[in-house]
């Protein structure tokens, strides 16, 4: 009799436990968007998660620039978004699904990529992001993949030679979200900076002669010198930009993953190949 009793509880606790299991599965792959973990205000228990979500999805959902020559930029006739970071986020799909194309990119503007990481429309922002105490306080980085500072694009023959020509009245281009805006500020407390909602409105608002000078990370500005040759780059860099891998914080397992994968290109050449590819001579990163 009490052999039985105990029996008809370990039968209850079993069939409890399935329930509560089951519940919980059906309820994160209901508020799921497509991308990690479940609605807001994900704890960060489930947040950990998110490598076996990807990997029972199938697919890396990363948010990229598309306005970014080098990095990300979407070639409006094919359609195709190509650069350093594309490429980045295909190696790391290679690593962690086994599959190069098992990968659906996101745009993503300086100022979207936090808030859409953080609302799980993408795992991963690749997206020639700088790793800065600010930002660890809203996600994750890996370790750094590539290393830039900031500098100034101008037309050629411009007065402005360096970071020491930007004066009180000089009006300077920038995009918003980014880190460039604070750090021109920070270097020239009177400056003018105009804000633009991505890199390419920014360039224009250039080449219209809107300003004086757009500043943000050399590797960036190489690629729109690259884009117009009237354009060219001055002056040392004058910030460190060293760019992470954002994932959701407390997302252990998906940022352990990258890390590996990271080491990985590395060590396999593949990351040199991806460099030389885009970088290649230009006078930035690693
Ligand atoms: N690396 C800088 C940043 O993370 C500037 C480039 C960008 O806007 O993405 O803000």
């Amino acid at each position: 009799m009490k052999k039985r009793s105990w029996m008809t509880l370990g039968i209850i606790l079993t069939f409890l436990a399935t329930v509560l299991l089951t519940g919980c599965g059906n309820k994160e792959e209901g508020s799921n968007n497509g991308a990690t973990g479940g609605a807001n205000g994900d704890t960060p228990s489930e947040a950990a998660s998110a490598l076996g979500e990807i990997k029972s999805r199938g697919k890396l959902v990363v948010g990229v620039k598309y306005d970014t020559k080098l990095f990300g930029l979407k070639d409006p006739a094919s359609g195709n978004v190509e650069g350093f970071d594309v490429d980045i986020a295909k190696a790391l799909a290679k690593e962690i699904l086994g599959d190069e194309t098992k990968v659906e990119l996101k745009e993503v503007t300086s100022k979207t990529r936090i808030p859409m990481l953080n609302n799980n429309d993408i795992d991963m922002i690749v997206a020639t992001m700088t790793i800065t105490e600010e930002r660890k306080n809203e996600v994750d980085f890996s370790d750094v993949y590539f290393k830039a500072g900031q500098s100034l694009l101008v037309k050629k023959g411009s007065p402005i030679k360096s970071i020491d020509d930007i004066k009180k009245g000089t009006k300077v281009l920038a995009v918003k979200g980014s880190t460039s805006v604070d750090n021109i500020k920070a270097k020239v407390p009177d400056v003018n900076v105009l804000e633009f909602d991505n890199y390419q409105d920014a360039f224009s608002a250039l080449k219209a002669g809107q300003g004086d000078t757009l500043t943000t990370d050399n590797a960036i500005l190489y690629g729109m010198a690259v884009q117009d040759p009237n354009y060219e780059v001055v002056g040392e860099p004058f910030t460190d930009e060293p760019y992470g891998i954002a994932i959701k914080k407390g997302a252990t397992d998906l940022l352990n993953s990258v890390n590996e994968a990271l080491k990985k290109l590395h060590d396999n050449g593949e990351y040199d190949k991806i460099y030389e590819k885009w970088i290649g001579k230009a006078p930035s990163g690693e």
